[in-house]
């Protein structure tokens, strides 16, 4: 029987006053989520805050199919694709709910990197340059495209990915939660090898800590909650310029854990 185990952390960094990332980490739900708020303080942590909280409520009560659905039912999903969707969705419309009664939060939005885990299958919904990586004993692979200016160019062959990382341009991203414009929410699936692990992780994390270092500190922890420690603390060390969350999923085998 296989159970999920996960460990998350969110940390201010080295440099900013206020944290406006959020997660959550809900094995029961199988829902792992990350969000980073835009905005700047009193603004950006209440958006990041509202998409975590609204994806929540959503994967919660949706956990029987039973229920009335409250957005267009796409058919090319997964029902657990559906309900990312809808969650992201409705995520977008409560930060605008939100900004209407209080204009003075009026920049403020989000990215989100969310996972939904049912038996080895992942499902991902992602807007922003939150990300998931796919980390195994052979390497580690960006799962999520990330939705920012730098990511266009690398993909039209006009900056190399490592020009893209010191780029001055390299945090504006082209479509956030909560700004008005039309989502293109991406959704994909994946299966979870026993050794693998899967890491969500706002930009302060995957703009301090290169792929290589992320998949050394993964390999060599002794478990998850160092894993996600030693992320933040190297994501510190390297210049912990932005707020810094690390949220690691892998599986758990119950019987060789009960001998
Ligand atoms: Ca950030």
């Amino acid at each position: 029987m296989m159970t999920i185990k996960a460990a998350g952390m969110t940390d201010v960094g080295c440099v900013r006053k206020h944290n406006e990332d959020n997660l959550l980490v809900d094995p029961s739900l199988g829902l792992f989520v990350v969000a980073d708020g835009l905005g700047g303080h009193a603004a950006g942590e209440v958006a990041s805050q509202i998409v975590v909280e609204r994806v929540g409520e959503f994967v919660a009560q949706t956990k029987e199919k039973d229920r009335t659905w409250p957005l267009e039912y796409d058919t090319t999903l997964s029902f657990d694709g559906n309900r990312l969707k809808v969650a992201l969705l409705l995520s977008d419309q409560a930060i605008a709910e939100d900004i209407r009664k209080n204009p003075e939060r009026e920049t403020m939005g989000s990215t989100v990197v969310a996972s939904l885990l049912n038996h080895r299958r992942v499902t991902l919904a992602h807007v922003g340059d939150s990300r998931a990586y796919l980390v195994s004993k052979e390497g580690i692979r960006q799962v999520t495209r990330d939705h920012s200016w730098v990511a266009e160019q690398v993909a039209h062959g006009i900056l190399t990915p490592s020009e893209a990382r010191v780029h001055p341009f390299r945090n504006v991203i082209t479509q956030a939660l909560g700004n008005g414009g039309d989502l293109e929410i991406e959704v994909q699936e994946l299966e979870l090898a026993d050794s693998d692990r899967l890491l969500l992780c706002s930009d302060g994390l995957s703009g301090m800590v290169g792929d290589q270092q992320i998949w050394d500190i993964i390999q060599n922890a002794n478990d998850l909650d160092h894993a996600v420690e030693s992320l933040v603390t190297a994501a510190r060390e390297n210049g912990g310029e932005d707020n810094i969350t690390a949220v690691l999923i892998g599986l758990a085998n119950d019987n060789t854990a009960s001998k």
